[in-house]
């Protein structure tokens, strides 16, 4: 949950070694998403609606694929059999709670007094922007003798620039990639920041967060500074700092917090007593309903519960394409432990969550786990790491994929408090030994580790990820996705519409859509040359395609072409369900 930054805060954090692997094209990643049908803008034949992202057929499978791998790895059969701390098994139970609850929800969770993002107007643009969205170009930071040979010896000055300092001009981003790169190719923002010509493009900083560079204002070139504007810099100075839509300085109101959950109303007669809130968060579910669960299955501590679904939060300025929508799903577990044992379990899942989603191809130095400084963590939390993600609009920063927290017993006791209910938990596993051989007992607030992970932004990584461009290939745009989250498995392709292969590839169809049509797609196309079709494919990030030809109809013989190697080999036709098996590795 978001609490009020009172610090520039941003989607993207510093990362802690240079980057390696090449800054891929959202912009070529997006337009195969639309071409494939992995993701549509919704709303899109009215225009669109800012924030909200459908899925097409691919999208949806890929979506599914990884929603049911994680719920086969943290519900059906935990942590791949992992041990706990303590040698044990993990359990975890699932549950699946209602979009709307009531109200009292919100308040004991603290989303109605404290879901806030700093928004400010601007009262002649009419513009509004997320307030630790705001991005400046200061020009009286860094002298530009400095700048080039003593930039380390100005880290320390310009990388948290004082609130007396008023930005030149300022612009929108939600990161740093992005407003740099707004700087350097925009030209809309280069027009409105009175930019002439960027003569040395902006460098990150080492170790901050600010970039440097020389810029053409026509009038002046002058060495600056890129860097975020602190809300205390939009407070004290309201009536210096330049609008970002309009250039001019004094339009700008002072930051207002802004509360993220839509409202709507429960009945029909709309009153202030009917308003209710579509769900931020699919936590609160679980914690409404823990004794419930103890209640009614045989659980016992330690043991998780988790919630997926659709979260809603009215996000101030949705970017990047489904990184912050208005509309997302989560995947969250609330695991329960007694408070002794809670930092081996915070370390235990931080490393699972970690490993995880190595496991589906996101292993390399794109995936990190951040562990967030204490004085950044929610005035409840004991500890928090994220596991994150390098998008391509948040190189060379990452992006929050996965946020696993330790509560300790916050949310128990606040909805105790506010509902009255116990919440505690008698654990008869504790307590002194008594004569008979049984334990006492012990009453205890259990605490909570919180692995709350994004499904839409691990499909965005798994997106950026797996999008390979190979020129030298003729399908030049691969999606090397994992087998398993592959949406389509397999291709089944009769080498000309005729002479019989049509009908040896319906069959073969039938035999492995039987097999594996649970985890995703089979797919048939007998149009097009094989090349063209081979593309197709290789676009949807389907691994195996198999041929049917002449030699199919005398010797039973197919070919099966890998997606990732573009290599052909040649099997029996009775030996493609195993060989899908042993490659899908299912
Ligand atoms: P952020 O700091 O990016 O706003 P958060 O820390 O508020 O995220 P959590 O409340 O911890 O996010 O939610 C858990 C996960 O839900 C996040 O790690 C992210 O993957 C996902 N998530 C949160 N907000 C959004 C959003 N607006 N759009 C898409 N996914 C989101």
């Amino acid at each position: 949950m978001s609490d009020t930054p009172s610090q520039p805060a941003s989607d993207t954090t510093v990362p802690s070694a240079p980057a390696a692997s090449p800054v891929k094209s959202m912009d070529e990643i997006m337009s195969l998403c639309k071409r494939r049908g992995f993701i549509y803008q919704a709303s899109e034949i009215y225009g669109g609606i800012n924030g909200f992202w459908d899925y097409g057929p691919l999208g949806a499978q890929l979506k599914k694929n990884l929603r049911e791998a994680w719920w086969q790895d943290m519900i059906m059969a935990p942590c791949w059999g992992r041990k706990g701390p303590g040698g044990e098994k993990v359990r975890n139970v699932p549950v699946e709670t209602c979009i709307i609850q009531n109200p009292k929800v919100w308040e004991a969770s603290g989303h109605i007094g404290g879901f806030n993002d700093p928004m400010v107007d601007d009262k002649e643009t009419k513009g509004r922007f997320r307030a630790d969205h705001l991005r400046g170009i200061y020009t009286d930071l860094i002298p530009h003798s400095q700048h080039t040979t003593e930039v380390q010896n100005v880290v320390s000055s310009i990388a948290q620039p004082a609130t007396a300092f008023v930005p030149k001009v300022t612009i929108i981003a939600s990161t740093e990639g992005e407003a740099v790169d707004q700087v350097h190719n925009d030209k809309k923002i280069q027009k409105l920041c009175g930019i002439k010509n960027i003569v040395e493009p902006f460098v990150k900083v080492f170790n901050s967060s600010a970039w440097h560079g020389k810029v053409d204002f026509g009038k002046e070139v002058l060495s600056c500074s890129l860097d975020a504007v602190p809300i205390e810099t939009l407070k004290a100075h309201a009536a210096q700092v330049p609008s970002p839509f309009s250039g001019k300085a004094g339009s700008l109101t002072e930051p207002r917090q802004f509360n993220l959950m839509f409202k709507t109303y429960v009945g029909a007669t709309a009153s202030e007593d009917d308003i209710a809130y579509l769900r931020p968060e699919t936590a609160q579910g679980v914690f409404i309903n823990f004794k419930n669960v103890v209640d009614t299955t045989r659980v016992k501590i330690p043991f998780g519960i988790g919630n997926t679904g659709k979260s809603f939060r009215n996000e101030v300025t949705p970017r990047n394409y489904t990184f912050r929508s208005r509309e997302f799903e989560q995947m969250e577990l609330e695991f329960f432990c007694h408070p002794d044992e809670s930092m081996e379990w915070f370390e235990f899942w931080r490393k699972f969550r970690m490993d995880w989603w190595e496991s589906i191809g996101l292993a390399g130095d794109n995936l990190r786990l951040y562990d967030t400084p204490k004085k950044d963590l929610a005035h409840y939390a004991m500890a928090g790491s994220d596991v994150e993600y390098r998008f391509p609009f948040t190189a060379p920063g990452f992006g929050e994929l996965e946020g696993v927290a330790h509560r300790g017993s916050f949310d128990l006791e606040q909805h105790e408090k506010h509902s009255k209910v116990k919440m505690k938990y008698f654990d008869t596993d504790r307590g002194e030994l008594l004569p008979n051989g049984s334990k006492k007992g012990e009453w205890y607030t259990p605490h909570c580790i919180e692995p709350a992970a994004g499904l839409d932004r691990g499909v965005l990584a798994i997106l950026c990820e797996s999008y390979t461009k190979d020129p030298s290939r003729p399908s030049p745009e691969i999606m090397r996705f994992h087998p398993r989250l592959a949406p389509i498995k397999a291709a089944i392709f009769p080498l000309v519409n005729k002479d019989g292969m049509p009908e040896v590839a319906e069959k073969l169809y039938d035999e492995l859509m039987a097999r594996f049509g649970k985890t995703g797609l089979i797919e048939t196309d007998a149009k097009q040359n094989i090349g063209k079709r081979y593309a197709r494919m290789d676009e949807a990030g389907c691994p195996f395609c198999f041929t049917i030809d002449g030699d199919t109809l005398t010797a039973g013989t197919v070919t099966v072409r890998d997606r990732d190697t573009g290599a052909q080999e040649r099997i029996g036709i009775d030996k493609v369900s195993g060989y899908l098996s042993e490659k899908l590795n299912m």
